[in-house]
């Protein structure tokens, strides 16, 4: 889950990381009284769920109250990479020396945090990656210990020359750790972390994404998400409990079982096919969850037929041929399904289907092969 810049500076701050003051507006009006509030420059941000925001023209410097008016009326409304701007950040203006990277992000193949550090701050991290691969510097974190002062103290050290301000670096890795860490993020970022010319370190923008499997403990969190940048399926899915992500190709899958629908795929894949999304409908298979399963995926017009692959264990087959049924009646469908049961009550269920304009398949193989060549 993705959360705004401006929610993610709060949590900053709760942490002691050093924050320039603002608050988060949705009118020209309250820009403007907010600027003459702070005096001097400030910054107006917009606050959508993407990187890249300042190049898109969604980052203004302002230097006077009419100013920020002006900037806020531009930027709210504005759409950025197909989000449309509803709120701005407030911010006083920083002035700056130097613009550092620095990050802590799970990696997945050392099973570890690692924090990235990079003097070259303030451009996207995957450009220096791409280009200047040299100038990011990675430690891994023991999460049993957190960020070592030695470690946070390295990586500062080799950003910048000047002690006192490797010091205030070095404190800012540690506590963004801390963040990192306590909020159960993925990905707990600052760029650019800025170095004012008197030698401060400040953090003016925040990026935090927290482990979707985390909010349950973290109610804090979860309510802080901003569904407008979500995928509506996944959005609807979830709401509904089940597991949804959705991909680009034309075979719908309803299938029962994470593995098993990994499994369905990979041989959808492995048979010239393409599948459109990930679907595991779960263990038990109410009617409901079986039609919103379909209407999600109905509602991707690139779906050209549907798989249904359930595998009879505790779910047994004839509830999901009952939850088919009921689905079918209510609904229109105009595409294809072809339908694969096996297990505990298949007999009954292919009896409860026998009625309904189905193509089943006796394997898994069959039913793969006959869904591809009737989505093309
Ligand atoms: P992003 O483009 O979405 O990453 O938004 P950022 O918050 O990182 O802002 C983009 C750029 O705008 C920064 O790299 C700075 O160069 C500039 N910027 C943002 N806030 C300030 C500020 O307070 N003072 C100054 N001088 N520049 C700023
Ligand atoms: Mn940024």
């Amino acid at each position: 889950m993705k959360i705004h810049e401006y929610q993610a500076k709060e949590l900053f701050r709760k942490g002691g990381i050093p924050v320039p003051r603002g608050e988060v507006v949705t009118t020209p009006e309250a820009a403007y009284d907010l600027a003459k509030e702070y005096g001097g420059t400030v910054a107006v941000k917009a606050q959508v769920l993407v990187g890249g925001r300042g190049k898109a023209g969604g980052v203004k410097l302002a230097k006077t109250p009419d100013e920020a008016r002006q900037y806020a009326e531009a930027i709210l409304g504005m759409d950025i990479k197909g989000l449309t701007v509803e709120r701005v950040l407030v911010t006083e203006a920083v002035d700056i020396a130097k613009e550092i990277y620095v990050g802590v992000i799970m990696d997945r193949s050392a099973q570890k945090p690692v924090i990235m550090a990079s003097a070259a701050g303030g451009v996207e991290i995957e450009e220096v990656a791409r280009e200047t691969p040299e100038l990011i510097h990675r430690t891994h974190i023991d999460p049993r210990y957190g960020a070592l002062a030695f470690q946070s103290r390295a990586l500062a050290g080799a950003l910048h020359e000047d002690f006192k301000v490797v010091r205030q670096i070095a404190a800012i890795i540690e506590k963004l750790y801390d963040v990192f860490e306590t909020t159960d993020a993925s990905l707990a970022e600052i760029n650019p972390l800025v170095v004012t010319p008197s030698g401060e370190v400040v953090a003016i923008d925040a990026k935090v994404n927290v482990d979707d499997s985390a909010l349950y403990r973290q109610a804090d969190l979860e309510a802080m998400r901003d569904l407008s940048a979500e995928d509506s399926g996944e959005v609807e899915a979830r709401k509904a409990d089940l597991s949804f992500v959705r991909l680009q190709g034309n075979v719908g899958c309803v299938v029962n079982g994470a593995g098993l629908a990994m499994a369905t795929m990979d041989l959808i894949k492995t048979y010239g096919g393409e599948p459109a999304n990930f679907l595991d409908i779960g263990g038990s298979s109410s009617p409901e969850k079986v039609v919103t399963a379909l209407n999600i995926i109905l509602s991707d017009p690139n779906v050209k037929s549907i798989f249904i692959n359930i595998f009879g264990g505790i779910t047994r087959c004839d509830d999901v041929a009952r939850g088919l049924v009921t689905a079918f009646k209510e609904m229109d469908l105009n595409l294809p399904i072809v339908i694969r049961l096996t297990g505990t009550n298949e007999k009954e269920a292919k009896e409860i289907l026998s009625e309904m304009d189905l193509h089943t398949a006796p394997t898994m193989d069959d039913g793969v092969k006959k869904a591809i060549e009737l989505a093309n």
